[in-house]
């Protein structure tokens, strides 16, 4: 096969151009970056799950009517995506103290959260992604103030509904980012999900023994991170190496 186009290539993705228009081909690596790319590395095999985690976790939310640019997944470490004008914005819902929260604040972390909380940061490597405030979004362009009502919409519906669904296989979902993109269809514009959720960008810890799953097994050298991330899968039924026949759904904890 042809080698296709490469339109974009990020820290832990690369997108090239799609088999129509419309759509793009995103490719998960195993390279890892912390702290803006000051810190960088390589997971084995963690394309290969988060491609994985991705596509079980933005199917079931499409599942339940969110918009999402997930189209299907190709092979070990591609999936087809809707092109998507992407929304400069990560948008990161808490539901547990921890990371940046905690540090800037000085809330223990681990401390759940009297509601959830929604923070924007404006995507830019240049300035460090700094947070934003709703009045610098909407004055500065980036969104309007209806697309970030959907936004909300959207981010409370998926948090509420990945939370039950990590709590099912005794996971907590202390926090995560989101990012949203433009869909053009003939005339109307849609916002929808867009990028990845998988544990590099969600803090999930065993609801149990309050062990990390995620990437700040790699930001803060914990060890055993590709495992972490494996678990994740395993827990929701989905471990790459299971064949499709293997794959029996959720383990539900008691
Ligand atoms: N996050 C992310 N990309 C970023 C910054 C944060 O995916 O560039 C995720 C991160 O994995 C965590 C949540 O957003 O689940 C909140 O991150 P926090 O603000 O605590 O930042 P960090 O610990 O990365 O400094």
């Amino acid at each position: 096969m042809a080698r296709r186009r490469q339109l974009y290539e990020g820290k832990a993705k690369i997108l090239f151009e799609g088999p129509e228009p419309g759509t793009l081909v995103q490719y998960f690596k195993d390279d890892a970056t912390a702290f803006n790319a000051k810190k960088k590395g390589t997971i084995t095999g963690k394309g290969v799950l988060n491609n994985r985690i991705s596509e079980y976790l933005m199917t079931r939310l499409a599942e339940i009517g969110i918009p999402t640019h997930f189209i299907r997944r190709l092979n070990m470490r591609e999936q087809l995506i809707r092109e998507v004008e992407i929304i400069p914005l990560e948008v990161v819902v808490r539901n547990v103290a921890a990371g940046s929260l905690s540090q800037r604040l000085g809330i223990t972390e681990g401390q759940r959260l009297p509601r959830s909380i929604i923070e924007y940061y404006y995507k830019n490597d240049a300035l460090n992604d700094p947070m934003v405030a709703e009045e610098h979004i909407t004055c500065f362009g980036w969104a309007s103030t209806q697309d970030l009502d959907d936004i909300v919409a959207l981010t409370l519906r998926v948090n509420d509904f990945l939370t039950g669904l990590f709590l099912g296989v005794g996971i907590t979902l202390v926090d995560f980012k989101l990012e949203f993109g433009r869909l053009w269809e003939n005339e109307e514009m849609r916002i929808v999900l867009a990028d990845e959720i998988s544990p590099d960008n969600c803090r999930l810890w065993d609801a149990k023994t309050g062990e990390k799953m995620d990437k700040d097994r790699f930001r803060r050298d914990l060890g055993k991170v590709e495992e972490g991330y494996q678990e994740v899968a395993r827990r929701l039924g989905i471990l790459p190496e299971a064949g499709p026949r293997d794959m029996t759904g959720p383990e539900v904890m008691q």
